[in-house]
């Protein structure tokens, strides 16, 4: 049970602006691990900050898409939580006040919960580009091999090395479609999150490390606009003292029981 504080609740109900900001935290109870969690199997001898690179894939193209389809894979397995339900059903009955799903996640799980308007910083597995030309390329219209689903389950969970597939306007290599470290955010979406950011009253921050920039950056711009911002993560991160709140509960216990008290009013 959470100790509920009652300024928080206060805010939350006053509030004309919410914008919750996931991270990997919110899918780790779907199964769907985090960055310091990913590595088992084939993986277990890298390090994810050197797979998620431009340099990786330029030098090793097969290993680093591999390891992205075998991550499409495991998430198109994986089931929404109570977590992303809750966020959904809060969406859905926002009324006259906007809430906003904003995430750095490349899963689809806020969508296949339900949430619209689902503002991804980090880009989604599910679109790759052409590495070359930009060129994007939606899951379906991948070659079949190369499709998340497509592989028994022999390749899951240990993954392989597969040769990418090729563009068919320009012959370079198809990429997964996701922010890699030492990338810049796109920057319609930078610039949306920043303003909601600092044009919201409430700022909910869930299952974030908090120290990836520039997004981390944006509980303490909602902070220093005047927004009330809450935390739910068990561990402690940096974003403890940005938080009025902190929530130290997984986040498939915490945002239902905080929107079924919300909701009591
Ligand atoms: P992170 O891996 O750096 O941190 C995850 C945070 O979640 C940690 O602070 C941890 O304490 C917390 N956490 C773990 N289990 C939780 C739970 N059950 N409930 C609530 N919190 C929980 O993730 P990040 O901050 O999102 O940043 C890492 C980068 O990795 C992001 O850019 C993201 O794109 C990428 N990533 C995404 C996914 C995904 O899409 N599901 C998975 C792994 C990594
Ligand atoms: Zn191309």
């Amino acid at each position: 049970m959470i100790d509920f504080d009652e300024t928080a609740l206060e805010n939350i109900q006053t509030a004309r602006k919410i914008v919750f900001f996931s991270g990997a935290g919110i899918s780790a109870e779907s199964g769907v691990p985090t960055f310091r969690d990913d590595l088992s199997g084939l993986w277990a001898q890298y390090d994810p900050m050197e797979l998620a690179t431009p340099e990786a894939f330029a030098r090793q193209p097969a290993l680093v898409w591999g390891w992205y389809l075998w991550r499409r894979q495991r998430v198109q397995e994986a089931q929404p939580n109570a977590a992303h339900i809750a966020l959904a059903e809060w969406q859905a009955e926002q009324g006259d006040r906007q809430i906003i799903c904003l995430t750095q996640n490349v899963d689809d799980l806020h969508e296949r919960a339900g949430c619209s308007h689902v503002l991804h910083l980090h880009g989604n597995l599910f679109t790759s580009l052409c590495a070359e030309c930009t060129h994007t390329v939606s899951e379906d219209a991948l070659p079949e091999e190369h499709r998340a689903g497509a592989h028994d389950a022999t390749f899951h969970p240990q993954g392989q090395e597969i040769e990418p597939p090729v563009c068919r306007d320009c012959g370079g290599y198809i990429r997964p479609g996701v922010i890699w470290f030492g990338e810049s955010l796109d920057s319609n979406v930078l610039d949306q999150s920043f303003e909601l950011s600092a044009n919201c009253d409430v700022l909910i921050a869930i299952g974030t490390s908090g120290v990836v920039q520039p997004a981390a950056a944006l509980p303490a711009i909602a902070r220093d606009s005047g927004a009330y911002v809450i935390q739910i993560n068990p561990q402690e991160t940096p974003l403890d003292s940005v938080a009025h709140w902190n929530i130290r509960a997984s986040a498939a216990q915490a945002l239902p029981e905080l929107y079924a008290r919300v909701r009591e009013g």
